[in-house]
């Protein structure tokens, strides 16, 4: 059996106790993973001197892999987000954010199986912002044809890739014509090249309306930045929240998996925090990593956890710690291997 190397950075706040959670999740599989493990993130400043030190993109470089914890951005601090940076500096491009229904979750809808395909370095987050004068300020909205097309090309192939049916492009070309005008022309002349793929768009502000009255119509929604930000939030809501919603960044050849949520502070060291989202997301990474049945099994294994609800945590209405919904996942995926 191959074995595979990933850079495992757990993360602060929640973020170790969660891992080690998913860490036990995933040994179960029988994948053989070589963790390199890395730290970043606030409890290391003193240490490195930075919350994000060189080795570890050094490690992600090389692993071309990784699975990462939430990572805590101190607000006003002067503090760079850990987050940002990395998607930065290893150009991850692409934010995949699935919303999938897991009976047991509470949550208004049944059967919601959506795929958020978010553009991850353009739009209003270039940080390309300043003052005019005193009294206003100005954030600048960049969006590319190369970061139109190379998004666009990544959700048409994961949509042929996964046997998905249609792909939504999500803009407001009728306000702003000029940039979500140039991202919608982009995808719809991508549409082309993929006949078996249905196409449609959707102005934002209806689609936040669709989505709420019809999630069951929609299945891969390709966003620019800031639009993907938002939805992939909404899309965590009509599933139960952000405890089970778990994300990807992956860029040329490289990727980086981790859930949607925070490091929710207040739950640190608590053994409290709910690990469906990192384990989701390991669910994810073990699709990319080609171990198609393994990533199957686990995700069946989380299912069946948290729909007999019995060693689940706070959020899905249980008593369960961290670690004993961990071990419980892990000993389903042994009992489904049998
Ligand atoms: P958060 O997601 O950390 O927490 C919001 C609330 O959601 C928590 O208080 C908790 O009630 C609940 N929650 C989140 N994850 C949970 C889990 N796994 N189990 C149970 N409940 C959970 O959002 P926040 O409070 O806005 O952010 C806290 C810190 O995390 C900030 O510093 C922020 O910058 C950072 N953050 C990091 C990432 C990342 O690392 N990718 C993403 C978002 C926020």
């Amino acid at each position: 059996m191959a074995e595979h190397r990933v850079t495992c950075i757990p993360g602060d706040g929640i973020g170790p106790e969660i891992m080690a959670a998913t860490k036990v999740a995933l040994a179960a599989t029988g994948v053989r993973i070589v963790w390199i493990d890395m730290e970043a993130g606030a409890d290391v400043m003193d240490k490195y001197g930075t919350p994000l030190p060189q080795r570890v993109i050094d490690s992600i470089r090389d692993t071309r892999v990784a699975i990462k914890g939430p990572i805590t951005t101190p607000i006003g601090s002067g503090f760079r987000s850990v987050n940002v940076a990395l998607r930065k500096e290893l150009d991850l491009y692409a934010n995949l954010r699935p919303a999938v229904s897991i009976p047991g979750v509470k949550s208004r809808f049944e059967g919601v199986d959506l795929v958020v395909v978010r553009e991850n370095t353009e739009d209003l987050y270039a940080g390309v912002e300043h003052m005019v004068g005193k009294d206003a300020a100005e954030s600048i909205k960049i969006i590319t044809r190369y970061g139109s097309e190379r998004i666009a090309r990544f959700a048409f192939e994961y949509a042929r890739r996964e046997g998905r049916r249609k792909v939504t492009a999500v803009h407001k070309a009728n306000i702003m014509k000029l940039s979500d005008g140039l991202f919608l022309d982009v995808a719809r002349g991508m549409a082309a090249n993929y006949p078996d793929i249905e196409f449609e768009d959707r102005i934002v502000d209806n689609m936040c309306m669709q989505l709420v009255q019809k999630p069951e119509l929609y299945d891969v929604l390709l966003c620019p930045n800031l639009y993907g930000d938002i939805l992939s939030d909404l899309c965590a809501g009509l599933v139960g929240g952000l405890g089970v919603a778990p994300g990807a960044n992956i860029g040329e050849g490289i990727a980086v998996f981790e859930p949607v949520h925070g490091s929710a502070p207040k739950y640190a060291g608590l053994d409290k925090a709910d690990p469906t989202a990192l384990i989701l997301s390991a669910v994810l990474m073990l699709g990319h990593l080609g171990e198609t049945e393994a990533a199957q099994v686990l995700f069946e294994a989380v299912r069946q956890v948290i729909g007999e609800g019995e060693h689940v945590t706070y959020d899905l209405g249980g008593r369960a710690g961290t670690a004993e919904m961990g071990r419980a996942v892990a000993e389903r995926v042994e009992r489904l291997r049998k």
